[in-house]
Formats: C-alpha cells, structure tokens, sequence
C-alpha cells in the first residue's frame, strides 16, 4: 500500500528549514515589540458567516478560496483565510474597542484553496498586524516604517518596494464605480470571462486582473485618485509627506485595489520582482468601516499581513548569516567515559546557559562519533576516551579548523575555556 502524503498545497517544514524561519519570525517580534505592539492569540477556525460578512461576498476568497465545512452539530465553518475578521471579531468580543486605542499582532497559519504553486499555497503562514482606534496618518505611517524597518533588519530592504494607493471613502469609491462601469462597457468586448463578470459584482476588483491581453485596458481606465474628496487626499498626502521626511521610497500605484472588500483610503502592498506573479510579501491598509460591518461601533482600524512563504523564498536568495544550532558535541568511548560525559554535558549547560550542546548517544567507533560531530554544526568536539577519563581531563578539537590538533585540558578547566572562545 502507498504510504500516506501530505495534502496537496500544505507543507512540512524540515529541520534544515527552521532556523532560516525562526530567524525571521524572531526578527519579527523584536521589530513589532520595538514600536509597542502586543500579541493576540486566535482560533483556527471560525463561523464562516464571519468570512462572509467582512471579506465581502464578491471577492475571490470568499467565491472559491475557503476551507469550509460542516461539523458534527451542522454549523458551518471555515478555516480562516486571513485574520483580520478573526482578531476583530476577538476584541469586538472582548470589549477591546470601547474607547481604547489598541496595536496588536498575530502568527499563524492561515487556509486558502487555491491551486498550489511557488509562493501560492492551501496552508502558508501569516504576520498579521492590526491597529484599532486611531484616525490618524501616523498610524498608516507607522506600519510602512515598521515594515521599512523590518525588511532593512532582514537585508532585503534593496528587494523590496513599496506601492500605496488611496481608495477613498465608500461614497467616493460610488462615484468612481459608475464612472468605472460606464468605461469598461465600452470596452466590452475586451473583457476576459472574469472581468465580465465582476463588472456588475465588483468592478473594481477589474483592475486587480492578472491577464496580460487586460492590460491595456486597464490602463487607459479612470483614476480613482480623481475621485477623492478633500479629506481623503488629506490623509493620503499626510502620509506621503511622513514617508518623504522619514526618507521611505514609495511609488503610488493607482491601480492598487486589493483583493478584500473592506478597505477604505490608505491601501499598499510591499512587492518584489524575484517571485514570479507571487511578488506581493505583504499587504494591508486601513479598513474603518469594517468594524460597524461587524456589529460594533464606528471605530478606525489599519493593518496589514505578510506571507512568510514569500519572506522565506526571498530571504534564501541573500545569504543569511544564521546561529549554530550546536555549539559543541561531546564524543565519548569506553564504559568509564559513559556517566563522566553526561554529568560534563549538564554541567557545561548549568555553567553557560546559552550553550548548545549535543551528546552523542548513539556509541560506536571514535570516527563515527567524529563524523556526527561535523554534520551536528558544532565548532569544537569535546573528546572522552580511555586515556583522558584515566588523566582526568578531556580532549578540545575544532572541527572548523583542520590546522588545530586535539589538545587536552583538565576536565574542570573546561567551562573556563569554552567561555574564552566566542562561541555564543
Ligand atoms: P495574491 O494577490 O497574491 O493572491 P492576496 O491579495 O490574496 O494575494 P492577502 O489576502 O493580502 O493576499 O494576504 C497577504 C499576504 O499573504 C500576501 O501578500 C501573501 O504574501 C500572502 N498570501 C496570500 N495568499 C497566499 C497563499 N495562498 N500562499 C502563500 N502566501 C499567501
Ligand atoms: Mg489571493
């Protein structure tokens, strides 16, 4: 019988593969912890009317994307395929939104069924950020030099740029909708099966299109910037004039509408031309209206969320330098040096807390347990034969430098060594 695979589009994540990941998530938190951000722990799964109502019906997740399912009491539920809905519905739970100012974050996976390929898959990983109660576009701001920060941390600040746009506010987003419409009916003829679609669901998602022969058409449309009324362009230029003085390169691209129904002003995306027609790592902006959708008052809101696939596709084309995950392997042979090696591995990890060690359990010749010892990554071997358990002492070799031979210590001169050496 053929063994069992793992489902299409979802992928296990190997041991060669984590460091460069906790590497990145831990960069992560430490840039969000350095502007004041709190996490926030949710769910897997939830009510799939909740998608429903704040995605927008209209739009590809919603139309074809959700894991949904229903359980054993008949409820229906989904796999949630971002989580901007879950974290809100959280605090509109919580009470988190009366009168309060919140900035939070979140981990995790999140589910979309979409067809598997590089950078696209059914299960990825998402940072999540979220801002609630504040109106101004120093929040908007703030989130761009967050992530400005972020990327320069990483070292791909040179692959990476930032595209903003403006969608006004609902009313004005009418007014550029009818002129929208009005456009692509006389280009009908031109639109793909999709486009014709949208153009009586939602005619701005048009301009989203991934179909190179749409192209033209899409540029010559309607700018929604000519749309926008006084307060919009307002907050838009407050931005804008914010990311200049703070010296972030931005291109504004009017074509920018993203995908989820419940934005309103301020929209961008981080993009990179090294993924293929996956280059967006991370996209977001300011949704107000969202959180009266949910139920809850009027209130402000902006965010983001950034692919961690992505990060991680782009992060292996620079050369990160990461830690070792073993600093030094002990090799023991004999019946003598069994219990000696132990007792010397727990006392090097009391003496220097931060040390990697690894021992090796699984015996055999001295060569063998050398030739583990250089996969393992450590820098040095600690060495227990017959002869050094019978001195009292314990060979050091580095397994980094052929040149140095073995040289032996007494066994409790060990730990003064190690911390000699800059290991951690
Ligand atoms: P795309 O246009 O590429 O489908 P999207 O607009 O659907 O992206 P968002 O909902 O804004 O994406 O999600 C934010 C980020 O999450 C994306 O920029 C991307 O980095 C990542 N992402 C979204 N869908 C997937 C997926 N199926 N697999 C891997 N990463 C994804
Ligand atoms: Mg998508």
């Amino acid at each position: 019988m053929a063994n069992i695979q793992a489902i299409r589009g979802m992928h296990d994540v190997l041991p060669e593969q984590t460091p460069l990941w906790q590497y990145a998530e831990h960069t992560i938190r430490d840039v969000l912890a350095s502007y004041g951000y709190s996490e926030i722990r949710l769910p897997i799964v939830e009510k799939t009317e909740l998608f429903k109502r704040s995605i927008g019906e209209v739009t590809d997740i919603v139309e074809k994307e959700m894991d949904t399912f229903d359980d054993r009491n008949g409820d229906s539920l989904t796999l949630r395929p971002e989580g901007t809905a879950g974290c809100l519905r959280a605090c509109l739970e919580h009470g988190l939104l009366h009168n309060q100012v919140h900035r939070l974050w979140y981990y995790g996976p999140m589910y979309r069924h979409e067809r598997p390929q590089k950078g696209r898959y059914r299960q990825f990983f998402q940072f999540g950020v979220e801002t609630y109660g504040m109106a101004s576009p120093d929040v908007d701001a703030e989130l761009l030099l967050l992530t400005d920060r972020l990327w320069k941390r990483l070292g791909i600040r040179s692959k990476v740029r930032l595209q903003l746009n403006s969608l006004g506010t609902i009313a004005e987003r009418l007014l550029y909708r009818e002129a929208l419409v009005t456009y692509f009916q006389q280009h009908i003829a031109v639109l793909d099966e999709d486009s014709l679609r949208r153009l009586t669901s939602n005619p701005l998602r048009i301009l989203d299109t991934k179909n190179p022969a749409m192209k033209d058409i899409v540029a010559n449309a309607p700018e929604l910037m000519d749309y926008l009324g006084e307060e919009s362009r307002a907050h838009f230029h407050a931005i804008l004039d914010t990311l200049q003085a703070l010296g972030v390169a931005y291109e504004i691209n009017s074509r920018l509408v993203r995908g989820l129904d419940y934005y309103s002003k301020t929209v961008f995306e981080w993009v990179t031309d090294e993924l293929g027609s996956q280059g967006t790592i991370c996209a977001g902006g300011r949704y107000d209206g969202l959180i009266e959708q949910l139920g809850g008052k009027a209130n402000h809101a902006v965010g983001f969320a950034m692919g961690m696939e992505r990060l991680l596709l782009l992060l292996e084309t620079i050369d990160v330098k990461l830690e070792a995950s073993v600093h030094v392997y002990v090799i023991r042979v004999g019946e003598q040096a069994q219990t000696i090696g132990l007792r010397l591995a727990e006392q090097l990890r009391s003496d220097m807390p931060s040390l990697k060690v690894q021992i090796d359990c699984a015996g055999g010749s001295i060569k063998s347990q050398f030739k583990k010892a250089d996969k393992s990554g450590a820098a040095y071997a600690l060495i227990l034969g017959d002869d050094e358990v019978a001195r009292g002492e314990i060979g050091v070799k580095s397994l980094r430098d052929a040149t140095q031979a073995q040289h032996n210590l007494p066994l409790n001169e060990i730990t003064t060594f190690l911390k000699t050496l800059n290991l951690l």
